[in-house]
């Protein structure tokens, strides 16, 4: 018999919005089954600091999951580099915007996403990791580590994961960068500025994030593997001396710093599944470099269009298969370029690069056009 079950892979801000977008455009909630490794605890720790566009903040919104009592505004993003002239600036008002985006806790976000899935009653299995699929001609056995077997009738993969932990895909570059994330505070806070410096070890990134005291950042300070791990371990004082001198004193002293933790950094993508009736989406699809916060965002672009595809084609999979195919491509490869690019443009150490790059953001901050493109790519991605 044939199953009307879909399956999806990771219960991370991808696999759940991609579930609950599904019931709200009008699959059964009781044919949705999420299933996750982890456990809710572990994932609603997780620490790490996301700037999400305008438009994934209503496409989060609509689907009930916005977490607003924790999401910080930006209202203007700055964007410079080390010891160079030339810089950038985008400001709301110059998209008429209430604000550019929002920086929001993970763990947050995936409570305010877990809480709406109560609601829509689509269930969501934990300690139940995926392993492998079976063929079964119009079904699939999606095999659990435990040895169960399920039977489905699409399997979404949104097994996420970090650049170190994943298995290389067809698209794979070591940055040599490792990112250290904390909060900080500083003596000169400018509420709702976003900043971006690039240097040649890579690019820092503060984004405004109220949750710990008004006026406190978020840091991602991405930098050579070793530096990151001396960074992580200097007293209070010290690494916050060193931030100073390789932010730069636009907002003076920094004055505190909690928990730090590091990432390592890389772009990590695979081509389309070409297996039937199973598709790859947010970080199991693309894994990319953190710089202008594209991950996530790309990833819940992903999301909407597989929910909206499936719920059209659920008796079509092949059909599905190549509305997704086309659908994401024009976006992900836009994305996959613009992060893969910006960390080595910034980072060659050649006289000609450092001067047109400086060049590059005097003339992206003169000319509004091409401003503009850079701006549209970071808050709404290529639809
Ligand atoms: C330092 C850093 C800063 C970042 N900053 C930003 C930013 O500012 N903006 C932005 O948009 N993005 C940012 N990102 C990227 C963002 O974190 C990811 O794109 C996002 O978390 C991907 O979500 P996901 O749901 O695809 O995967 P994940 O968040 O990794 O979730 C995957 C889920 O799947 C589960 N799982 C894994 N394997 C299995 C299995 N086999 N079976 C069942 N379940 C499984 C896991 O337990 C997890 O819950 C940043 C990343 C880093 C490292």
């Amino acid at each position: 018999m044939t199953t009307s079950r879909l399956v999806i892979a990771g219960a991370g801000p991808v696999g759940t919005l991609t579930g609950l977008l599904l019931a709200q455009f009008g699959l059964d909630a009781g044919r949705i089954l999420l299933l996750d490794a982890r456990d809710a605890q572990s994932a609603a720790a997780d620490a790490r600091l996301l700037a999400l566009s305008e438009a994934s903040r209503a496409l989060l919104e609509s689907a009930g999951a916005w977490p607003a009592h924790a999401a910080t505004p930006i209202h203007k993003i700055h964007v410079s580099q080390r010891g160079a002239w030339g810089r950038t600036l985008i400001q709301k008002e110059d998209y008429g915007l209430a604000a550019l985006g929002h920086v929001v806790r993970y763990g947050e976000l995936v409570e305010a996403l877990h809480a709406a899935l109560g609601r829509a009653g689509i269930s969501v299995e934990r300690g139940a990791r995926v392993v492998r699929t079976e063929p079964r001609g119009d079904s699939l056995g999606v095999v659990l580590a435990s040895g169960e077997t399920l039977d489905a009738a699409y399997l979404v993969h949104a097994e996420g994961g970090l650049y170190e932990l994943q298995d290389p895909g067809s698209i794979h570059r070591d940055y040599g960068q490792t990112a250290i994330t904390a909060q900080v505070t500083c003596a000169l806070p400018q509420p709702g500025v976003a900043w971006e410096r690039f240097t040649t070890d890579g690019p820092i990134a503060l984004l405004p994030c109220d949750l710990e005291a008004p006026g406190g950042l978020a840091l991602v300070w991405c930098c050579k593997p070793t530096d990151a791990v001396r960074r992580s371990t200097l007293d209070e004082a010290a690494f916050l001396d060193e931030l100073h001198s390789t932010f730069g004193d636009r907002l003076g002293a920094f004055l505190s710093v909690g928990p730090r933790s590091t990432y390592a950094l890389g772009l990590n993508a695979r081509r389309d599944i070409a297996r039937v009736r199973e598709f790859a989406i947010g970080n199991a699809a693309q894994t990319l470099h953190p710089v202008a916060g594209q991950g996530l965002n790309l990833g819940l672009r992903d999301a909407y269009s597989l929910a909206t595809l499936l719920v059209e084609h659920f008796d079509a999979p092949l059909t599905c298969q190549a509305k997704f195919k086309a659908a994401r491509r024009i976006d992900r490869a836009a994305t996959v370029n613009m992060t893969d690019l910006l960390p080595r443009v910034f980072a060659s150490r050649l006289a000609p690069v450092a001067a047109l790059r400086g060049a590059g953001l005097a003339f992206l901050d003169l000319v509004g056009p091409a401003r503009h493109v850079l701006a549209r790519q970071m808050m709404e991605g290529q639809r």
